[in-house]
């Protein structure tokens, strides 16, 4: 914005009016200049946010809501929004037209699909007892990582990793942060120096069952 009269961009807003119509939202200025001081009006028009249905999940289960954003947004995978419950990530878009997207325009958009940010990642954990599986759940902070090789405390073992499974491969010799991994395998090891203890973040354990 800038002076009609001497065109210095150094403007104070006097007044300002907002009139609502059905999609824009209109901002009648009053304005003055720094420069030569004249008085001088102007508008501006903003596209009104619109209601997106919004579905985030947590574990298992899955909570609906809405969430407020301007029509021209462009929306994406893996963008964060703030939503009601805190941040979330953006896993998929259903477009009006029903079909899923990757990334879209908000006003194209019906259903958003997140995942909370704001609660701890579950991860499964395999004790590998040889024909055996002991198996726990653990929650950790969704930047924890777990690497190969550490070694690990979980209820009464101690285990070394070997494999960490994530949503997209399987690796031997790398690392994962927890928000992305399934589920860590690992054998009990015979000595009691370990990198990180997970026992107090187990949720759950399913106890020997038999290997397939
Ligand atoms: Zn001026």
């Amino acid at each position: 914005m800038e002076c009609p009269i001497c065109g210095s961009e150094s403007i104070t807003t006097l007044k300002s009016k907002k009139i609502s119509s059905k999609k824009k939202e209109i901002k009648e200025l009053l304005l003055k200049c720094n420069e030569c001081e004249s008085v001088f009006k102007d508008s501006m028009s903003v596209d009104k946010p619109i209601s997106i249905r919004l579905i985030i999940s947590e574990y298992e289960s899955s909570k609906k809501t809405s969430i407020d954003i301007c029509p021209n947004e462009n929306l994406a995978k893996d963008n964060i929004l703030l939503s009601e419950v805190g941040e979330v990530e953006i896993t998929s878009l259903e477009t009006k037209d029903g079909r899923r997207a990757q990334n879209a325009l908000a006003r194209d958009v019906s259903t958003i699909w997140a995942n909370s940010m704001e609660v701890p990642s579950r991860v499964g954990i395999s004790v590998d007892l040889t024909g055996k599986v002991d198996s726990f759940k653990v929650e950790v902070e969704r930047d924890f990582e777990f690497a190969a090789d550490d070694f690990v405390k979980i209820a009464e073992y101690v285990i070394r990793i070997n494999v960490i499974k994530t949503e997209e491969r399987k690796t031997r010799d790398g690392f994962a942060k927890a928000k992305i991994t399934q589920r860590v395998y690992g054998k009990p090891v015979k000595f009691n120096n370990y990198d990180y203890d997970l026992t107090d973040k187990i949720v759950s354990r399913k106890e020997a069952v038999d290997k397939r």
